[in-house]
């Protein structure tokens, strides 16, 4: 008789075996630093015309397969130039992982991307039994190392990638001109991750179409709809088209597709909390300067990478949660990291008890 071990053992590979669950904080009744939120719930009047919408959805019913309305939506509202194919994901997480199952095929597949970066990328990779080759940034500011990175592409010869602009946790955009660089060392395709392009000011999307290699991708969580889990790819149509066959049909829900284009029709209102975000960011990073020990780096995002006084990031972490603030300690991510926290910008109210807290933890 076989147990269930000999059945997992014999049918399920090692790497899936292997993975490290994903691990999230419980953030129940705190403040919520950790998760790059727009921490501002919407305003009554807006509550009140999205559970309009909200009674118009018709649950009985399978979504749109193609979200058709939404596609156009957002064709028009980021000047989409028409030549260029279009996919709407599960959050960008799940754009990820469609990019990854398109070039899967064992360990002759390599997925690359500087690092510190976003940890799905090396997760995806991994969890498909793929090769990940991470290069580390420079190590004094995190730019791109970019002889190192064109040294591992030519290496390597990556089928994916993936550059995160302004990156997580690091909070740097990558330069205009490295960009071009990578694109023309890849064999494979450059997926520029633009999750936090709206608090920096700047995008790629206007100029994918110059590329035959490139690939942009933004999505929704970020100003102010991370419970919709909206991402989206943009890039040459080939490559859209392969993700689109291997897309489940139904992948983004009516209420997602609802919630997107309410986002696109009151877009003036989130601008405005991303202009807010982007001032009390500056603010913050100010306040975090002046505190002795505390080192912050400059950021294009809606979070702030700081690294607190050597060997005390840990006990600053665990200080910050016992006065009911949750940011993210994200020192185990990377050795260049090490004790560095990963802190959203919040409300004012919320940044101030944040600072109160950390003068605390720094003062004990
Ligand atoms: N890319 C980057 C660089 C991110 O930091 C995140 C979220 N932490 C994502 C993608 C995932 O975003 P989504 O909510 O669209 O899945």
């Amino acid at each position: 008789m076989m147990n269930t071990e000999d059945r997992i053992a014999r049918f399920v590979p090692t790497w899936v075996r292997e993975l490290a669950p994903y691990h999230i904080e419980h953030a129940d009744g705190m403040v919520k630093l950790d998760a790059m939120e727009n921490p501002y719930p919407m305003p009554p009047a807006l509550r009140e015309q999205w559970s309009d919408v909200v009674l118009r959805t018709e649950l009985n019913r399978y979504p749109d397969p193609e979200a058709r309305a939404l596609s156009a939506a957002l064709r028009e509202h980021l000047h989409i130039a028409p030549e260029l194919g279009l996919v709407l994901g599960n959050g960008s997480d799940e754009l990820i992982h469609l990019l990854c199952l398109a070039v899967a095929r064992g360990r002759e597949a390599v997925i690359m991307s500087p690092e510190p970066s976003f940890a799905v990328y090396r997760i995806t990779a991994q969890s498909l039994g793929l090769k990940f080759v991470g290069v580390p940034l420079a190590s004094s500011d995190f730019a791109l190392d970019l002889p190192a990175l064109l040294a591992a592409i030519e290496r390597d010869q990556p089928a994916l990638l993936f550059i995160a602009s302004p990156n997580n946790p690091t909070a740097n955009l990558i330069a205009d001109g490295h960009l071009e660089a990578l694109c023309q060392a890849t064999p494979g395709v450059v997926v520029l991750d633009e999750a936090y392009y709206r608090f920096a000011g700047r995008t790629w999307l206007g100029e994918a179409a110059r590329f035959d290699n490139l690939l942009v991708m933004q999505t929704f969580s970020k100003f102010g709809f991370a419970a919709l889990r909206v991402g989206l790819v943009c890039g040459p149509k080939p490559w859209l088209d392969l993700l689109q066959r291997l897309r489940m049909p139904y992948n983004l829900s009516a209420l997602s597709q609802a919630g997107a284009l309410f986002a696109l029709e009151h877009m003036a209102h989130f601008e405005r909390q991303v202009a807010t975000i982007v001032a009390a960011r500056e603010d913050l990073r100010a306040a975090l300067a002046r505190l002795p020990g505390v080192a912050v780096y400059p950021s294009a995002t809606n979070f702030l990478l700081a690294r607190m006084p050597r060997g005390r990031g840990q006990r600053v972490f665990e200080s910050l949660r016992g006065a009911g603030v949750l940011v993210k300690n994200v020192a185990g991510a990377h050795a260049m990291l090490s004790d560095c926290l990963r802190i959203s910008v919040g409300t004012q109210d919320e940044n101030k008890t944040f600072l109160a807290a950390l003068s605390h933890a720094l003062g004990s």
